[in-house]
């Protein structure tokens, strides 16, 4: 082999690696970035302080789409050596400088000098735009998870390889802002622009470099530790910004208690960009959001959406802690950024607002990482991340829900103490360093005495989860597990599971590990316990009285559980009697609704479960109520012919009486929840097509309309106007539609705008959806929003938004194919539809235009369309069960 045939074999065994090899490590970065905002480029100088760890001819690094023009390595003899080829391999987002000879072990100076595009896809270095005076201009800025920070600058592009960052903006208009991770340390002006310099900051990933440019306002407070904390907002709106300034003040204080920590940076800056793919993004002392996330209306943001603030600020000063201070070492480890970020977002809004009883609504959460975790395309928690372009797919509900409710069921088991305890060892022990899965779990060990890693190892490193079967043989409780999976395959697998139980009373309650698939516990203490409390005098025992069984109390534990008839008929006799927490109830119709779905419960006990729910009036039980409501629906509808309406009277009628006691209009002074549940229960009224609610709905519209100062269109009541207003909306009548772009393109609050393309999409005329689908291809919807478009697509545009996704897939793929958002394109899109033959459809259409990049969403997707189809034959194969349902529907005594 000649010297060419090695360097090139050495180069092809680089790009097959998927991390960088260790010859060199970089301590320290100068970056210089002068942006041209007119052109969209930008120009950039970076000089890398690094380590030769091994004598090489080779420096490889990260890099693309990215000019290099001028790349020398200053040796630890302080000699200069220019590499002989600069080889870029944008596929293998790879920058390799080749040298003639051996680089000199020891400490050395690598600069380099590239140019590159500020460009629209939201990652990178990219161009943003913002209206000023009625003229849109641009701005810039960056974000770089998972690996586009080398879009850049080159750099060694990982989480593990930590450095300090001395970062310095050039080209800035005078008139506007540059911030970046750190305060400005200098700044100088030439003529209309000006050059700021940024104090360098403690070691930390590349991840978290982050850059804005642009025009905004500010407000700022300090914390009582001395951080100075700003809330950067567009023009005239810092106002906007105080509710988020607010708690990220007081959540860094609970943290740096929580973790008996402080925060690492003299500041914390929290920017509101108009362009911005995620919610927001914790980069080291300045977090990005999308400015929905970060601006609060009075008049516009709804009871929800001051909650998400809570939690998505919550959650990004949390990575502070988890994620900036401590750092995954590498993707496979993204759950203990994302988990933990998740779980302490909860736990800071719960103190800061225990009125909000955010750790019930948690369950939702939860509810989200099962029902992702029973696919088969599901991955495990700790996954195996080979590509840097699929390492954006796993920020999914594997890494944040199934993640966070991990940690949830484990602090259950440890106890508050200990768990808070470990969390400061492990901030302490990795501090400014990187963590795996079972660094955290060794400190765990250590603290509790419990062997955590022999706990836990299972739920992170297999895909899935449990189900229980649990029967009762006079006072002993049988338990079997098995993988749940609701394509209804029995998964294999077993777990560890920390069992909760209560026996016919909150105060009667027990845990165990069950560490077998098979596991059985005696009961009977609970049996003589509940008849002296309960029952003094009676020594029947009839069936009724006897004690309710609930396991997996409060729904903490990350598992289902099956009942056999004696235990269930026992709980749904407890339901009725009042007897059971809306965690419970919650809990079990989520269990109920997943069971059904893969064929393991038939849908008239669903809609039995369904129907003892009506009265309730707890926030978290009626929102599970009512999304059960519209899956099944939408089942039922593809399932049965149903000319009359009945599945829409029946949903109807479960929530109308807690409609009525709450009225549309808000109470003051009522609760959050009530607040919440109002949005909640008129949508689903609205949706169901309620006669009353419509025409009280369109007629507030118009008063509306004509007057948008008149008080008849409360905040929490508009989302349940516009679905109103779309149901009824037309090719032949399209007012609504037209009314609805009008409010969106006159709205100044950009929770408005969001909550109107929320409902461009939803009218069952086709004609309409495809009118709304197109606007997405205009420059009138921001890349960034065409997510709320998509996401309620009618029933009825499901097809013709298929089509149109087929039709427009080149100038799709041009336009959004790299960006965040287009994984939801794809979810949207594909999985409301519900037979086998669509799935093949989608296959079919996908087999030669399928990427890396979105290879796991479309499996997942068509995996869910093929779920449903199945659930759908077990419905028609049952021939008696048509009858039953038409008579359950119409509300006649169900026939069992
Ligand atoms: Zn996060």
């Amino acid at each position: 082999m000649n010297q060419n045939q090695q360097q090139q074999k050495l180069l092809d065994h680089f790009k097959a690696q998927h991390r960088l090899p260790n010859f060199a490590i970089p301590h320290r970065y100068n970056l210089t970035l002068n942006p041209n905002l007119k052109n969209c480029t930008f120009s950039g100088a970076v000089t890398v302080y690094a380590s030769l760890l091994e004598s090489t001819r080779f420096l490889v690094l990260n890099s693309i789409d990215l000019v290099i023009h001028e790349a020398f390595f200053t040796d630890s003899n302080n000699h200069k050596v220019v590499p002989t080829e600069v080889v870029v391999e944008n596929e293998a987002e790879m920058l390799v400088l080749v040298f003639n000879e051996s680089l000199s072990l020891g400490d050395g100076v690598l600069e380099i000098n590239f140019t590159g595009l500020l460009n629209e896809h939201m990652k990178g270095f990219y161009k943003g735009t913002f209206v000023d005076g009625g003229v849109r201009k641009n701005m810039a800025m960056t974000n770089f998870e998972p690996a586009d920070a080398r879009r850049c600058f080159p750099c060694w592009d990982e989480p593990a390889l930590k450095a300090t960052f001395k970062i310095t903006v050039g080209n800035v208009p005078l008139e506007l802002t540059a911030l970046s991770n750190m305060p400005v340390f200098d700044e100088t002006i030439n003529g209309d622009f000006k050059t700021v310099c940024f104090e360098e900051t403690p070691i930390m990933s590349t991840y978290l470099v982050a850059v804005v440019v642009g025009l905004f306002d500010y407000i700022e407070e300090t914390t009582p530790g001395g951080i100075r904390v700003r809330s950067y907002c567009p023009v005239g709106k810092s106002e906007k910004g105080k509710l988020a300034l607010n708690i990220a003040v007081k959540s860094l204080e609970l943290y740096t208690k929580y973790f008996a920590m402080p925060y690492a940076l003299p500041k914390l800056d929290m920017v509101a960009v108009p362009d911005f793919p995620a919610g927001a993004m914790e980069n080291y002392g300045l977090i990005t959001f999308r400015e929905t996330e970060l601006l609060h209306d009075e008049l516009h943001s709804a009871a929800a959406n001051t909650q998400r603030l809570l939690i998505v600020v919550t959650h990004e000063v949390g990575h502070q802690w988890f994620g900036n201070l401590v750092t995954m070492e590498w993707w496979t480890h993204l759950w203990l950024n994302e988990g933990f970020a998740t779980w302490v977002s909860y736990f800071a809004t719960n103190t800061l607002f225990p009125e909000w009883q955010v750790w019930t609504q948690f369950l939702e959460e939860t509810a989200d990482g099962l029902r992702l975790d029973s696919l088969e395309q599901s991955h495990p928690v700790e996954v195996e991340v080979h590509n840097a372009s699929s390492v954006i797919e796993v920020f999914d509900a594997i890494s944040y829900q199934k993640g966070s409710s991990l940690i949830r069921m484990l602090k259950e088991y440890l106890g508050d103490d200990i768990f808070q305890k470990s969390m400061s060892s492990y901030m302490k022990k990795y501090a400014y360093k990187n963590a795996k899965t079972e660094d955290l779990w060794m400190v765990l060990s250590e603290e509790s005495g419990v062997e955590v890693n022999k706990l836990m190892d299972i739920w992170t490193k297999q895909t899935g989860y449990p189900i229980i079967y649990v029967k009762l043989e006079d006072y002993t409780l049988q338990f079997e597990q098995t993988r749940f999976m609701s394509l209804g395959l029995q998964g294999e697998g077993q777990w560890i599971v920390p069992v909760t139980l209560s026996v016919g009373s909150y105060n009667n309650c027990k845990k165990f590990l069950l560490e077998t698939k098979v596991g059985k516990l005696d009961i009977s203490e609970f049996h003589s316990s509940h008849f002296s409390s309960s029952l003094p005098n009676n020594k029947n025992k009839k069936v009724g009285e006897k004690p309710w069984v609930k396991i997996n109390v409060g729904h903490t534990g990350f598992y289902r559980v099956k009942y056999d008839s004696v235990l269930t008929a026992r709980l749904m006799k407890a339901i009725e009697d009042k007897c059971l927490s809306p965690e419970d109830k919650f809990g079990i119709l989520d269990d109920t609704y997943a069971l059904c779905e893969a064929g393991e419960e038939s849908i008239l006990s669903l809609l039995s479960l369904m129907n003892l729910y009506r009265e309730d009036l707890d926030y978290i039980v009626l929102s599970r109520l009512i999304n059960a409501c519209y899956d099944t629906a939408k089942i039922l509808k593809d399932a049965i012919y149903d000319p009359w309406n009945h599945l829409n009277q029946f949903f109807i009628d479960l929530i109308i009486s807690s409609a009525e006691i709450l009225g549309l209009d808000p109470v003051p002074g009522e609760s959050h929840l009530n607040t919440m549940l109002r949005e909640e229960i008129f949508k689903a009224l609205a949706t169901f097509g309620h006669k009353e609610t419509h025409e009280e709905l369109k007629n507030r519209f118009q008063i509306y309309i004509n007057d948008r100062n008149a008080p008849v269109l409360p905040v929490g009541i508009r989302k349940a106007t516009y679905i109103s207003i779309m149901k009824t909306s037309s090719a032949t009548d399209r007012s609504g539609l037209d009314y609805l772009l009008k409010l969106y393109r006159e709205a100044d609050a950009v929770q408005e705008k969001a909550r109107v393309l929320s409902y461009i999409a939803s009218s069952p005329d086709p004609e309409l959806v495809k009118e709304a689908l197109n606007l997405m291809l205009t420059n009138e919807i921001r890349e960034q929003d065409t997510v709320y478009v998509t996401a309620r697509i009618s029933l009825e545009g499901r097809e013709t938004a298929w089509i149109w996704l087929k039709e427009n897939w080149d100038v799709i793929m041009k336009r959004w194919g790299q960006g965040m958002v287009f994984h939801r394109f794809i979810r949207d899109i594909v999985t409301p539809f519900s037979s086998n033959e669509m799935a093949e459809e989608v296959e079919e259409f996908f087999s030669s235009r399928v990427t890396p990049s979105f290879v796991r969403i479309l499996k997942q997707s068509i995996e869910h369309v093929r779920i449903k189809a199945r659930w759908i034959q077990k419905i028609r194969q049952d021939e008696s069960l048509i009858p039953k349902l038409t008579r359950r529907l119409t509300r006649t005594p169900l026939e069992t």
